[in-house]
């Protein structure tokens, strides 16, 4: 994908655009950005700008590091990401990591590390990797990716450039639609632990979020009241969502209004 390809973000793609093409990409960054909002892909194609050894604008699009990298298949661009259930990457890995930069890349000019979820990693791994940050081979460069940069080291922020994604109205919408959608579902069907586990996540939601995903869940049985064969079970659905969209405009809090549907599944 080029950038144009990133939804939205619009200053941001235009402020970037000439560094990539003109290869004068900075050799630490973190892209910081709530899911959705593109962070991975933004990461994929800055990664290809870096290995790209084609003459002219990078990524070129057509030479063998370029075809590597779309292809996910180059060997200097080195994702890591945490150890199977494991939550977030931990000292050792940030470890091998040190150690890896300090070999010469394989093919391409440059040796990318595209790490997941760094805003995760725990202080002492975070440490780990400012030596390497600040002063590392030239030919290294490191993408941080990050749902929350806040979370990272102030020391760990300040040897990086921060590109800050935000997820388009549209595809928040989208997701609201979907969130609901499976909610309606999942209470229909009375699955009150599969419930429970989709409702763990948004407890978490500003109240607006949950005002805004409890009415299109409304909404959503309002559309499912002439097909689903529970008829009464859809009715019951409407009602306690119009409850919950009242306590909502009570101020009762996320975490309660999503106990109170998960409860509502069972009746
Ligand atoms: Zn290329």
């Amino acid at each position: 994908m080029p950038l144009s390809g990133l939804e939205g973000n619009l200053q941001l793609k235009q402020q970037l655009l000439p560094r990539l093409t003109g290869r004068r990409l900075s050799h630490a960054m973190i892209i910081s950005g709530p899911k959705g909002s593109g962070t991975h892909a933004l990461a994929g194609i800055l990664a290809k700008g870096l290995v790209c050894s084609g003459t002219g604008s990078a990524p070129c699009g057509v030479c063998a590091d370029c075809r590597k990298a779309a292809a996910g298949i180059h060997p200097d661009i080195i994702v890591i990401r945490p150890e199977a259930e494991k939550k977030a990457i931990n000292v050792d890995q940030v470890r091998q990591m040190r150690a890896d930069a300090h070999i010469r890349p394989n093919e391409a000019p440059r040796k990318v590390y595209i790490l997941e979820g760094a805003d995760l990693i725990q202080g002492e791994g975070q440490n780990a990797m400012l030596k390497l940050l600040e002063e590392g081979p030239v030919y290294a460069a490191f993408i941080l990716l990050a749902r929350n940069s806040g979370a990272l080291l102030t020391t760990v922020r300040s040897r990086c450039e921060e590109l800050r994604l935000t997820v388009s109205q549209q595809v928040q919408d989208e997701e609201l639609v979907q969130q609901a959608g499976q909610l309606a579902r999942c209470w229909l069907s009375g699955d009150e632990h599969a419930l429970m586990e989709l409702c763990v996540p948004m407890e978490k939601y500003e109240r607006q979020q949950v005002l805004a995903l409890l009415g299109q869940l409304r909404q959503q049985l309002c559309d499912m009241l002439t097909d689903y064969p529970d008829r009464r079970a859809v009715l019951r659905g409407i009602t306690l969502a119009d409850q919950l969209l009242q306590a909502a405009d009570r101020n009762v809090g996320s975490g309660h209004l999503l106990g109170w549907l998960c409860a509502g599944a069972k009746a």
